[in-house]
């Protein structure tokens, strides 16, 4: 095939442009992947590896549900070693506040019918975890969740969808879109492309590619960062988060720990580059020796950050566009879409290919947040 001219042009090769492509190329259609630095620059290569269902926005549960069971064995679908472990993920409630909250959320799970979230008491906790703090009271776990490595993981599908057929360009930064006729013309650093369909899977810049195509859509970008400890004596088999604190982390089969939580450093879009706070790392670092006192002991080895594409809803676009044919998006992750990234890659493929979905997407459409215009 002509990479110049395929069936379908994806513009970004994070994750969930890798995983449109494999399943795209997998069901026979001629696809091609611009991406303007290299595949996995950014948030998909550098994020925390978290594969969680714990605590969904419950519009996400269906599509987090069916990407869980995809990636128990994704290692065998890809042909590839995406470092997935299931380990559980439990978040940790610190006092009778939070077993609140988390009553108050079982009941709205229960009644929507799901049952995978399950209440665990300070005993519980205490042998899942051994060295929480005595101060914690208990806490919710999802026995499915876990963690894989971020870099393989993208890797991995875009190494599957070559194997299918996929072209994808690396350097090569799309500058301009246009429809004529029935095709989209696209324009990039190196070379011009012509397609009959458009996919946005841009990140933190899918915004300026959604204008390319004629849609608005009130993105916004971020830092989150991460810090990984030198190796320590093995502590923790689940992955760890808290009910109402910043605290996410999770140990490695190497001892090493790495500590998130949601903390932004500063994001410098237009130069590719984020800088760290350091201030706020600290309080991360602190809060996850208040509630494991071994950390005290953690040396800090490296730090980092990525850009991530936030929603003011915290959901993701998923869908079709609304003022173009043949032009859909999948962006918007606001820092949890590296666990949804292999069934969104299916729903896109689904869409772009039959015209329909087995999920329901409204939440995900591009123009909830426009006013209707009556
Ligand atoms: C520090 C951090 C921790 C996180 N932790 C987790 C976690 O534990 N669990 C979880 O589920 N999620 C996590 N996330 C979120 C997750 O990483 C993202 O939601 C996911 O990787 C988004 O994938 P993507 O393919 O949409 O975007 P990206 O990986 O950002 O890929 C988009 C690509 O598009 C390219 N691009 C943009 N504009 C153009 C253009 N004009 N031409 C060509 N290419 C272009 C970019 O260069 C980029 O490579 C985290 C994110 C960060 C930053």
């Amino acid at each position: 095939m002509n990479h110049l001219t395929p069936d379908v042009l994806i513009v970004g090769g994070g994750i969930h442009g890798c995983s449109a492509a494999y399943h795209l190329a997998r069901a026979g259609v001629k696809v091609t992947v611009l991406e303007k630095d290299w595949v996995s620059r950014h948030a998909s290569g550098v994020n925390a590896g978290g594969v969680r269902l714990l605590g969904r926005d419950l519009a996400e549960v269906p599509l987090s549900k069916v990407a869980m069971n995809l990636w128990q064995n994704l290692d065998d679908e890809l042909d590839a070693d995406t470092g997935f472990r299931r380990r559980s993920l439990i978040n940790i409630a610190a006092d009778e506040q939070d077993m609140n909250t988390l009553y108050a959320r079982r009941e709205k799970m229960h009644a929507a019918g799901y049952q995978h979230e399950i209440i665990i008491d300070q005993q519980e906790l205490r042998e899942r975890l051994p060295h929480v703090s005595d101060q914690c009271v208990g806490g919710v776990v999802s026995e499915s969740d876990g963690y894989a490595i971020p870099y393989q993981s993208t890797k991995a599908f875009r190494r599957a969808a070559e194997r299918n057929g996929a072209v994808f360009v690396e350097g090569e930064a799309v500058d301009s879109i246009r429809k004529v006729g029935a095709h989209w013309q696209v324009k990039a650093s190196k070379n011009s492309y012509q397609s009959e369909h458009l996919l946005n899977c841009a990140g933190a810049w899918a915004d300026k590619i959604s204008v390319m195509i004629g849609d608005n859509v009130p993105l916004t970008h971020s830092a989150p960062m991460l810090m990984i400890t030198t190796r320590m004596p093995h502590f923790a088999t689940p992955v760890v988060g808290a009910v109402s604190r910043p605290l996410s982390f999770k140990q490695f089969e190497n001892g090493t720990v790495l500590i998130g939580g949601g903390s932004k450093g500063f994001a410098d879009r237009a130069n590719n580059r984020t800088r760290l706070d350091y201030k706020k790392l600290a309080i991360g670092a602190k809060n996850a020796a208040e509630f494991f006192p071994i950390m005290k002991k953690a040396s800090v080895n490296r730090m980092w950050s990525g850009l991530e594409a936030y929603m003011p809803d915290n959901l993701p676009v998923i869908g079709e566009s609304v003022n173009a044919d043949n032009a859909w998006h999948a962006f918007g992750f606001s820092a949890h879409g590296f666990q949804l990234a292999p069934v969104v890659g299916r729903v896109m493929a689904d869409l772009i290919t039959t015209g329909k979905s087995d999920f329901d997407l409204q939440a995900f459409r591009i123009d909830r947040f426009e006013r209707k215009v009556l």
